[in-house]
Formats: C-alpha cells, sequence, structure tokens
C-alpha cells in the first residue's frame, strides 16, 4: 500500500499563478479594493515615469462602467512621462516580477508586480486584454498592445500589435484595463488617494473622469519639481550571501577581490577594501569569481562588524523637501498657520531614509476629534491599515497639549512622508509601513519638530489677542483722557478741538506700542468699536 506521503501530488507553481491564488496579498481582496488598487498601480507606475525622470506630471484617470448587469469598469490611466520601448511591453505588462526598478534608486514601484496584479485580477473576471499605448521619449511613432499573462508560464500572450505615426512628439503611456469593481465602495478611497497624491505632489496634474460623470481637475500649484534620484551601488551594510553572489556573476569583466570591493560598492576607498580583507583573511588578489560560498560568508560577516564605512548615500533618494511640501498643504487645505522639516539622511540596515514632515493648522482646516494623519512613502499616500502604520502610532503618542493645542477637535494635519531605497512596507499592497527602531525615532523628531514651531505661532497668536483685548478696554478711556488732556494744554474747551486729534493719535501710539500692537490699523478699528 502507497504511504500517505507517497500519494500525495507535488507540482511548482509560476509566480504568476502564486499571486493569482493570493490576490490579498497585493491589494486584491475584494472588488471594491480591487478597484482602488488597479487605479493606485497605474497612477504610480506614471508617476514614476515621470517625476522621477524630471517631468512635470500630467496624469489623466478615467473610470467607466462598461456593463450593465454587472460592475465591469474600464480603467484608463494616461501620462506625459518617458514611455517604454516596445521590445519590452508585452514583458513590463504580462509577466510577474519584470520590473526596471531592481536597482537601488527610489521609486514608488520596488517589486515588478503592480501592474501585473492588476492585469492577472482583470482577466480572472472578464475576458479583454489590456491594452497599452506608449511612446518613448523622442520616438516617431506610437506603439500598441494587445497583452494577456499566460498565468501557467508567466509569459506575455500577444493578443495584437501594431504601430502608428506619431506626428505631435507625445510621449507617455496610456493603459486601459477592465475591471470587476464596485464604484460606490471603493469611490471614496480612489478619490482619498489621488488628493493625498496631489497634496505630496503638487507639481503634478490630475484630471480624473468618474462612473457617475463627475469631471475633476487638480491643477498644478507648483513648476518646482523634486532633485530625481540617481542610482547608486550597494552599500556593504545592506548586502547579504546571495546578494554579493549575484553581484559577482553580473560583473562585465574579470576582477580581483579588492577592485571588486572598491568598484562595486559605494563607501569603500582602497583605504577600507584593505581593512576588509585583512578582516576576513583572503587575498586581495583572489579573482571575485573564484570567490567560494564559505569565503563569501566570512566577507559578508567582516561587512556587518566593520564600522568605518560612510553612511549610505542619500544620492539616491528624491525628498520632496520643505518649500513643496508647505505649497501642497497650503494650496490643499488653506490653514492659517503651516510649516516642515526635511530632516537630515539616516540610515537603517543599510538603506538610507530620509523623514519629512508637514503640519497644518487652523483657516479652512475643518475641527476634527484626532489629527488627520497623511501618510507618505516614496510619495504615495497610505490609505488602508492606517492603525497599524509605524506613522499613526508616533502621531498618536505626541502630547498635542504641550504644543500649543488647546484640545480635540482641533483643525490639525499632520503629514509625514517617509523616503527610502527600501521602505519597509508590511506587505506587497504597500498600504502601512513596519516599527523600525531608527525610522521610528526620526519620524517622533520631526514631528516634535514642526510641532515646536506651531506652538510658537501659537503662542504668539494668543498673545496678539490678549493684546487686542486689552487695548479695547483702553480704548474706552483713550478719548475722554486725550480731550481732558487737549482742554488742559489748550486752557479752554473751544480751542481744545484743534489739539485734540493730536493727543488722540499720539495716545493710541503710545497704547500701541504698549501692548506691542503692530498693526495700527487694528486701532482705528477699536475706536470704531467702542467710542
Ligand atoms: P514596478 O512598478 O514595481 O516596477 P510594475 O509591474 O508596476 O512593477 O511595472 C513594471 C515595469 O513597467 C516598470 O518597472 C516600468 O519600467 C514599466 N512601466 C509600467 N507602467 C509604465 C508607465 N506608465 N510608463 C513607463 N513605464 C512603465
Ligand atoms: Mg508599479
Amino acid at each position: 500500500m502507497l504511504s500517505a506521503a507517497t500519494r500525495e501530488k507535488f507540482s511548482s507553481l509560476s509566480p504568476a499563478e502564486f499571486f493569482k491564488r493570493n490576490p490579498e496579498l497585493v491589494g486584491f481582496s475584494n472588488p471594491a479594493r480591487a478597484l482602488y488598487q488597479s487605479v493606485r498601480e497605474l497612477v504610480e507606475n506614471s508617476l514614476d515615469a515621470t517625476d522621477i525622470h524630471g517631468i512635470l506630471p500630467v496624469i489623466k484617470v478615467s473610470i467607466w462602467r462598461e456593463e450593465q448587469d454587472r460592475e465591469v469598469y474600464r480603467v484608463t490611466v494616461e501620462d506625459n512621462g518617458i514611455g517604454i520601448p516596445p521590445s519590452v511591453v508585452p514583458n513590463a505588462f504580462a509577466k510577474v516580477l519584470y520590473s526596471s526598478k531592481y536597482i537601488i534608486r527610489q521609486s514608488r514601484g520596488m517589486y515588478g508586480l503592480g501592474v501585473k496584479a492588476v492585469v492577472m485580477y482583470s482577466q480572472m473576471y472578464q475576458d479583454k486584454p489590456v491594452e497599452v499605448f506608449s511612446s518613448p521619449l523622442g520616438s516617431k511613432r506610437i506603439y500598441g498592445f494587445k497583452l494577456k499573462i499566460d498565468i501557467s508560464r508567466n509569459e506575455p500572450q500577444i493578443i495584437e500589435r501594431f504601430s502608428i505615426e506619431n506626428p505631435s512628439g507625445w510621449h507617455g503611456t496610456a493603459v486601459t484595463v477592465h475591471i470587476l469593481g464596485d464604484w460606490s465602495r471603493s469611490k471614496q478611497k480612489i478619490y482619498e488617494y489621488i488628493r493625498r497624491t496631489h497634496v505630496i505632489t503638487p507639481y503634478s496634474e490630475f484630471v480624473v473622469i468618474d462612473p457617475e460623470g463627475n469631471a475633476i481637475h487638480l491643477q498644478r500649484f507648483t513648476q518646482k519639481i523634486p532633485k530625481p534620484p540617481q542610482e547608486v551601488k550597494p552599500h556593504p551594510y545592506g548586502v547579504d550571501i546571495e546578494l554579493i553572489k549575484q553581484m559577482i556573476s553580473s560583473l562585465r569583466r574579470e576582477l580581483d577581490l579588492r577592485d571588486f570591493l572598491i568598484s562595486e560598492f559605494q563607501g569603500i576607498g582602497e583605504v577600507t577594501a584593505n581593512h576588509l580583507i585583512e578582516m576576513s583573511g583572503l587575498k586581495a588578489n583572489k579573482k571575485a569569481s573564484k570567490l567560494t560560498d564559505q569565503e563569501i560568508s566570512k566577507l559578508v560577516e567582516v561587512m556587518k562588524k566593520y564600522e568605518g564605512f560612510r553612511p549610505p548615500s542619500p544620492e539616491a533618494l528624491s525628498y520632496i523637501g520643505e518649500e513643496i511640501m508647505e505649497i501642497g498643504l497650503r494650496e490643499t487645505f488653506k490653514p492659517e498657520f503651516v510649516a516642515a522639516s526635511t530632516r537630515k539622511p539616516k540610515a537603517y540596515s543599510g538603506h538610507p531614509f530620509i523623514v519629512e514632515v508637514g503640519i497644518a493648522y487652523g483657516g479652512q482646516i475643518q475641527p476634527v476629534e484626532e489629527p488627520t494623519v497623511l501618510r507618505y512613502a516614496n510619495k504615495i499616500p497610505l490609505i488602508y491599515d492606517e492603525k497599524s502604520d509605524v506613522i499613526w502610532k508616533v502621531v498618536e503618542e505626541i502630547d498635542w497639549k504641550r504644543y500649543g493645542v488647546e484640545g480635540f477637535p482641533a483643525p490639525l494635519v499632520v503629514s509625514v512622508h517617509l523616503c527610502s531605497t527600501k521602505v519597509p512596507y508590511k506587505s506587497a499592497g504597500k498600504e502601512s509601513i513596519a516599527d523600525v527602531e531608527e525610522i521610528e525615532k526620526e519620524i517622533r523628531n520631526g514631528v516634535m519638530e514642526v510641532a515646536r514651531e506651531l506652538r510658537e505661532y501659537l503662542v504668539e497668536k494668543r498673545k496678539e489677542e490678549e493684546s487686542k483685548r486689552k487695548a479695547i478696554v483702553y480704548m474706552k478711556y483713550i478719548p475722554e483722557v486725550s480731550r481732558s488732556l487737549a482742554i488742559f494744554k489748550a486752557g479752554s474747551k473751544e480751542r481744545a478741538d484743534h489739539a485734540y486729534p493730536i493727543i488722540l493719535n499720539l495716545l493710541k501710539q503710545v497704547v500701541a506700542r504698549k501692548l506691542n500692537i503692530k498693526d495700527l490699523q487694528l486701532m482705528e478699528e477699536v475706536k470704531v468699536e467702542s467710542v
């Protein structure tokens, strides 16, 4: 008789099949979430194709209901980005784990999964292929594709391809997919996603057309765009045995160990290379390709131990900057106070990161029971799973009374942006950031820094209000006192009429100076109110 173990059937899954079976891992757990996630993945790719290449983004999103009896939506996202070379379009859209972003440079995408998850979900519930139109920068033609994913082989299936002339010089990409969705349950999240994206990228322009026929235009608020990130080499603190093996196997020419260390890593010069070689007991002139697993393991061990490396280079990062962050908050929320801080670059486990924090208070912000927290990672707004995010945890722990906020409800918005070449997301759906000690600390310091600016503003504002109250009291007496002084000086009531306005004015100035009221118009208003 066969044992239970022998009767078991074993087989392997293609990566596409794996994600098709586990759509919730990439954010497709139900039709509402799927529609939201589809818009999000397409918009993220569009932004990656524009701002990190120095192009001011113009992104058009349209969502149409295609069928009457079930909720299948036609989602199109068009951008003015760098486009995609036609030779890679099929793999980029229909081969899971294929990406141009497996390099060390800050981008929104990082898994080579996003748009393929959209296409897989799309083809699970309806039969239309994904349509891609793209014209790479400088191309004289526009290339069109209709694609599906051959899920069991994880290969693109090209249904149709063609190209047409591009007389207008358009560059960019337009992608259309059909998604089984739930508009009424995802509408609010989709709009929130786009609006919050616009807050952190106020240099972008969005047009959204929704299934109810609404057309929304979010205009560009500034021409300033963050400095594009540069691709960098791995930092020794961020490598492991497998990564080094991979680096060695993709070397274009034979290098000895010393040259390999110096030319393929950040932060290793000749002196450091010699230290590492000495510490590991390896030979400097041994060919990198001949290193054994054991030797590579030794190398990684000393790299983790060595303390003399420069921190990972922030060149790979593209932060928003205080000015753009403030513009986004000011133009969107119309607050009375706004401040932002871009913190200095830091690192965790060999990955550089920068935390930026903005705060907006008062004005047209509606008072709410808890501060509104805008969470961002690499310029992506995080909408779901708020309470499990390290950003939420930090903001919640802040004692706002200490920063002059007298109590809630309060009109307070806090925006936190983490940029890194490796954001420690809790899942591939990219909705919340894990608690990494170094990151948590930076977020806390950043929030406290802008909160202190808020406190200064509020203290100043309250002082001014207090002065105004006092001025009102004084002003009640100023006319009477001025008149008495005028009579005293002029000697008679009749002649006092000339001296009165001069003395009144003088007294007002004295009071204003005393109460530190800069705005003399205020004193005029006070007079009208009180005399
Ligand atoms: P990721 O964004 O993580 O790399 P995706 O599956 O979302 O993975 O995209 C795969 C690749 O397709 C991207 O790395 C990019 O090179 C290319 N791509 C997708 N959409 C666009 C677009 N709108 N413009 C330019 N390139 C794009
Ligand atoms: Mg992507």
